[in-house]
C-alpha cells in the first residue's frame, strides 16, 4: 500500500521537463551511462509509481538508494526539480514499504538512531577507538582483516585527544568592537572527530566581532536519518533543535558543516509551519562572514590552495563564491583551481560504506583532479567530505592536508606567520 508522501513526490516529478540537461553533472549517470541511474530516469520511474504506472520495486528502490543525493542536478536543472525534497520522500516510502530489509540495514537504522543521535554513546565508542588507535592495535588489526572491512577501515579518520572533544563554552566574548550575536551548530560527529575545527570556528567568529552562544541542548540534525528513509526520526532530531535555539538569543545559526547546514535551511520541508523561522537565520560560516565583511588576519600562510565544494553547499546551498574570496584574504595564500571543484567526492554521509564500488569510482575521478593541481591543502567545509578526502588523500600519495576553511582562517589569525 502507498503512503502518504507519494502526493507530494509526484508534485516534484512533475516540474521534470525531461530536457537531460542534469544528466552530464550526475556522477552515477557519468559512471554508468544508465538512463535508469540518471536524475531524469530516477524521476521517470518515481512519476510511474506515483501514477500506478509501475510497482515500487527492487530495481527501483537500487536506483533510489544507487543516487548519492549529490543535487548537482538541481543546480544543472533549468526547470527548478527540487530533487534532494523528493528523493528524501521517496527513499521514506521505500522503507516503509519493506523493500530495504537484512542484517545491514537493521545496522546502518540502530548505528543512526542509537550513536549518531545519542551523544554519550558516541562519545563513548569514539573514546574506545581512540584507546585502540593509541595502542596501535587498529595497525595490528587492519593487516589481517578481509576486505571490504580492510577498506571501510581505512576510511576510519584517528581520532583526536580528549581535549579536543569536550563541549565549547555555552558562551564566548566577542574580541574587539561588538558586530553581533550568533549561535553555533555544533552537529553530531563534529565535537567527537572534529572538535578541533569547531573551536577554530568559535575563534574566527569572535575574532571578527561576534558573540558565540552554543546551546547545550541541541543535538544531530537528522539529515543522515533523512537521506536513508528515516524521516520521521530525522523530525524529531528537529523538533528538538527547534526547542533548544528557541530558547536563545541570536542574530544568526552558523553552520560548518555543509550536510547539516542544508538540512537545517529546509526545516520547513520537514516541519511544514514549525521550521521556517529558525531555517532562515542559518547561514554557513563561510557566508555569514563573507556578508559580514571579514576583519584582516595577521599571518601568512604561503601555500596554494584548492577549494572543493561540499555537495550540500554548492548545490544545497548555492554558496560557492564566499569560502573561495575569505581563503583569497588570507595573506600568502594563492588559489589553485582544479577540473572538478563542485563535483561529489563519494562520501555522501554513509554512501561511502554502503556503495563501495560507486562511492570509490567517484572519488577516484576526484583525486585525479586534486592529483593534477598538486595544492599544498585540499579546503572543504563538510566532516564527511573531509574523512573522505583525507582517505583519498593518503591512498593516492598526495601531499596535500585536508583542511576545514576555517582551521585556515584561524591559523592566519594567529599571531605568527606559518609555511605549508
Ligand atoms: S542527486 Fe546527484 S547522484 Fe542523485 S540523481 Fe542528482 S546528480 Fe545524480
Ligand atoms: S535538468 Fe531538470 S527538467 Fe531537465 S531532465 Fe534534469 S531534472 Fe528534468
Amino acid at each position: 500500500m502507498k503512503g502518504d508522501d507519494w502526493p507530494a513526490i509526484y508534485e516534484r516529478t512533475l516540474d521534470c521537463v525531461h530536457c537531460g540537461l542534469c544528466l552530464p553533472t550526475c556522477p552515477t549517470y557519468r559512471e554508468t551511462g544508465r538512463e535508469t541511474s540518471s536524475p531524469r530516469g530516477r524521476i521517470y520511474m518515481l512519476r510511474a509509481v506515483a501514477e500506478n504506472r509501475a510497482a515500487l520495486s527492487e530495481v527501483i528502490s537500487e536506483e533510489i538508494y544507487l543516487c548519492l543525493g549529490c543535487r548537482a542536478c538541481e543546480t544543472a536543472c533549468p526547470s527548478g526539480v527540487r530533487f534532494g525534497s523528493m528523493l528524501e520522500l521517496a527513499r521514506a516510502e521505500i522503507d516503509r514499504s519493506g523493500l530495504r530489509r537484512g542484517w545491514a540495514i537493521r545496522l546502518e537504522r540502530w548505528a543512526l538512531r542509537g550513536l549518531i543521535a545519542n551523544p554519550r554513546r558516541l562519545s563513548l565508542v569514539i573514546s574506545l577507538l581512540r584507546a585502540v588507535q593509541q595502542l596501535r592495535v587498529d595497525r595490528l588489526v587492519a593487516g589481517w582483516l578481509p576486505e571490504p572491512w580492510r577498506e571501510l577501515y581505512a576510511l576510519a579518520p584517528r581520532v583526536p585527544p580528549a581535549r579536543e572533544r569536550g563541549p565549547l563554552p555555552g558562551f564566548t566574548p566577542a574580541i574587539g568592537a561588538k558586530r553581533g550575536r550568533v549561535a553555533l551548530f555544533v552537529g553530531c560527529v563534529m565535537p567527537e572527530l572534529f572538535g578541533a575545527i569547531n573551536a577554530a570556528t568559535v575563534r574566527v567568529l569572535s575574532r571578527n566581532g561576534f558573540e558565540v552562544v552554543v546551546p547545550e541542548s541541541q543535538g544531530c540534525c537528522g539529515a543522515l536519518h533523512a537521506h536513508t528513509g528515516d524521516l520521521a526520526f530525522a523530525r524529531d532530531l528537529s523538533r528538538r533543535n527547534l526547542a533548544a535555539f528557541a530558547a536563545v538569543d541570536f542574530d544568526a545559526l552558523i553552520v560548518n558543516s555543509a550536510g547539516c547546514g542544508a538540512a537545517l535551511r529546509e526545516l520547513e520541508e520537514w516541519l511544514p509551519g514549525e521550521g521556517a523561522a529558525l531555517a532562515s537565520r542559518v547561514r554557513d560560516v563561510s557566508e555569514f562572514l563573507d556578508a559580514a565583511g571579514l576583519r584582516a588576519p595577521e599571518g601568512r600562510i604561503e601555500s596554494r590552495v584548492c577549494y572543493d565544494d561540499p555537495c550540500h553547499l554548492v548545490h544545497g546551498q548555492k554558496v560557492d563564491a564566499a569560502p573561495r574570496r575569505l581563503l583569497e584574504q588570507i595573506p600568502g595564500i594563492e588559489l589553485q583551481a582544479h577540473d572538478d571543484p563542485a563535483g561529489c567526492c563519494g562520501a555522501a554521509g554513509i554512501y561511502n560504506l554502503t556503495h563501495r564500488a560507486m562511492s570509490r569510482a567517484v572519488l577516484e575521478r576526484k583525486m585525479q583532479s586534486l592529483g593534477a593541481a598538486d595544492p599544498d591543502y585540499v579546503a572543504t567545509g563538510n566532516p564527511g567530505c573531509l574523512m573522505q578526502l583525507r582517505a583519498g588523500v593518503a591512498a593516492a600519495g598526495l601531499r596535500a592536508e585536508v583542511v576545514h576553511p576555517i582551521e585556515l582562517l584561524d591559523r592566519a589569525y594567529a599571531p605568527r606567520a606559518v609555511g605549508a
